[in-house]
């Protein structure tokens, strides 16, 4: 036996997320700020579908809403208005706070059936609940742009360019991971021109983006409950004096990288390293042998008030041949941390550290770089876009069989999908939601 198609693949998913996450209640709670020509539910369905089918662009969202492969899938039809335009001008009144809501469905329910963070499905590293953020970049244009881009220098042959791009920080929960638990986005905020201006230029890279990050944290504590991450760990950007204030005024703490040579953070760490022993971890999981040099109480250095540890950290990868250890990699790297050693040893430290994953090309959830630019449609449609990602790997770790039993590649099933969505020949019955 091996993994077979089946061109039920479509009507299963939905059937499967709205039993378990109440989809069809997410549909029906979608609003609009104005007064759209087309409906909020028929215009977030039709835009979930394109996400989730990785359809690529709006475009061909067109061409398969006009052969009429969308209509099947949506609620309801409304006739007269709708096609690809009047979806994406929709999505420039669609409200953004449901859409962040309905996004926290799956992420709620997965921790309350404890598909994470628990001992049967070790999520989590040492116990402790961690979250990553991340600034993510969208729908770079040359060309295009919109009252929320930001204005990105690039020097290129021709000389210096300005890019326009959307930048996103996003929240989601990291883990070493049981192959059942879901790794899920938990919500993002969108970094703004103005944001950029109140930091007074930071590297064009970052522009704006720990204002932005503030600003989400808050929200997600506000969505998820306190208790929801004990730990955020981040890139290099963040492991500084103003970030870890904050968060630990929140009582939460962070493990970041260190790289800026030119701060006393990394300076302080580089010189103290070399006066103390490193422990040695060989972690034949992971085939990585390390050396840790921890430096204790490192905030009487650096002059702020929360008691922070900083480590020197040397890697080898290795592959066992012949019986015998054969290195393959190796990598030195600073890092950080605010969380007490009775917490986190050096070890849970550095396995956290690891625990990033790169968000924007995993799996292909790929989208057209000059998609419709408007502040709230981008928004709107990267909301959209994580609820996609969430509920499929929901629906492929946590409940599909065949996944379980052959182990498809994503892609494939991502393939899959497609074909069931072009050749479904029913309308969906929204009434019982069971693809008849
Ligand atoms: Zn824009």
């Amino acid at each position: 036996m091996s993994y077979k198609l089946t061109l039920k693949r479509l009507p299963n998913f939905l059937r499967y997320v709205n039993k378990v996450y109440r989809f069809s209640q997410t549909i029906n709670s979608m609003q609009s700020k104005g007064d759209p020509e087309t409906s909020s539910q028929t215009i977030f369905m039709s835009v979930f579908l394109c996400m989730l089918l990785r359809l690529g662009s709006l475009r061909q969202l067109a061409a398969d809403s006009k052969a009429g492969r969308i209509r099947k899938f949506v609620p309801r039809i409304d006739k007269e208005t709708y096609c690809a335009n009047t979806v994406a001008n929709g999505l420039e009144n669609i409200d953004t706070d449901i859409l962040q809501q309905e996004l926290a469905v799956v992420p709620k329910k997965l921790r309350r059936n404890k598909a994470y963070g628990s001992a049967e499905h070790p999520g989590t590293i040492g116990g402790l609940r961690i979250v990553a953020i991340d600034g993510t970049e969208h729908f770079r244009s040359e060309c295009v742009h919109c009252p929320e881009c930001m204005a990105v220098h690039v020097t290129t042959k021709e000389g210096v360019k300005v890019h326009y791009v959307h930048r996103m920080v996003i929240m989601y929960v990291v883990g070493r991971l049981h192959s059942s638990a879901v790794q899920v986005i938990l919500g993002g905020e969108p970094a703004l021109p103005k944001d950029a201006l109140e930091e007074g230029g930071e590297s064009p890279e970052h522009e704006g983006e720990s204002t932005a990050a503030k600003r989400l944290i808050v929200k997600m504590i506000t969505l998820y409950g306190n208790r929801f991450f004990d730990i955020l760990t981040t890139d290099a950007y963040y492991s500084n004096k103003p970030f870890v204030l904050f968060l630990d005024s929140l009582g939460k703490y962070l493990v970041s990288r260190v790289k800026r040579e030119d701060t006393t953070l990394y300076q302080e760490i580089d010189v103290l390293s070399q006066m103390v022993e490193p422990i040695h971890i060989d972690d034949r999981e992971e085939r990585v042998e390390s050396w840790v040099y921890e430096i204790p109480e490192l905030q009487a250095s650096l002059d702020w008030d929360v008691p922070t540890r900083g480590f020197r950290i040397l890697e080898k990868t290795y592959k066992i041949a012949s019986g015998e250890k054969v290195y393959i990699k190796e990598e030195t790297f600073l890092c950080m941390t605010t969380v007490p050693v009775e917490l986190a040893d050096a070890n849970t430290v550095r396995q956290i550290v690891h625990a990033k994953w790169g968000v924007e090309n995993k799996d292909n959830w790929y989208m057209e770089h000059n998609f419709h630019h408007h502040p709230n449609a981008t928004y709107a449609l990267l909301l959209i876009l994580f609820m996609a990602h969430n509920l499929f790997y929901a629906y492929v770790f946590r409940h599909m069989k065949s996944y379980r039993l052959y182990h498809p590649t994503m892609k494939r099933i991502a393939e899959d999908f497609l074909a069931s969505f072009l050749h479904w020949k029913w309308r969906m019955s929204w009434l019982h939601f069971d693809g008849t």
